[in-house]
């Protein structure tokens, strides 16, 4: 499993890294832009990551204009349906209006809130078949 964790806050992106790195490779980015890089370059390597677990609260760019730039980019490489990259939203509990909007866009597969549990987070990964 790939998986691109984008994060601002150093202690959440650590403990998403530590987790999500005994199932694979993990990238890091600090901020939605970032995170278009990192996407783009897996499209254009033409090995696109799995999973991106996306915080919503970030500076720079946040993590719902990136999900929708995510998400026009896997169009233009022609990548729908069941090809597209599973997200999972990350972020505080007090902004899960947001997290909701864009679960019932249906532009995010899942969505967790701050603290991190670690059990969930697996629990969702598996839902998503990623792994076993
Ligand atoms: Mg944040």
């Amino acid at each position: 499993m790939k998986t691109l964790i984008v994060e601002d806050d150093f202690l959440s992106r650590s403990l998403l890294s530590t987790l999500l790195s005994e199932y694979g490779i993990c990238h890091v980015a600090v901020n939605g832009k970032e995170a278009l890089n990192a996407v783009e370059r897996g499209f254009v390597e033409n090995d696109p990551y799995d999973l991106i677990c996306l915080d919503i609260m970030m500076p720079v760019m946040d993590g719902q204009q990136a999900l929708q730039e995510i998400r026009k980019m896997e169009e233009r490489h022609g990548i729908m349906g069941l090809d597209t990259t599973k997200v999972i939203m990350v972020t505080a509990a007090d902004d899960s209006k947001n997290i909701m909007k864009a679960f019932r866009q249906g532009q995010c597969e899942a969505y967790l809130t701050k603290p991190l549990d670690r059990e969930k987070l697996i629990a969702h990964i598996k839902d998503l078949g990623l792994i076993k």
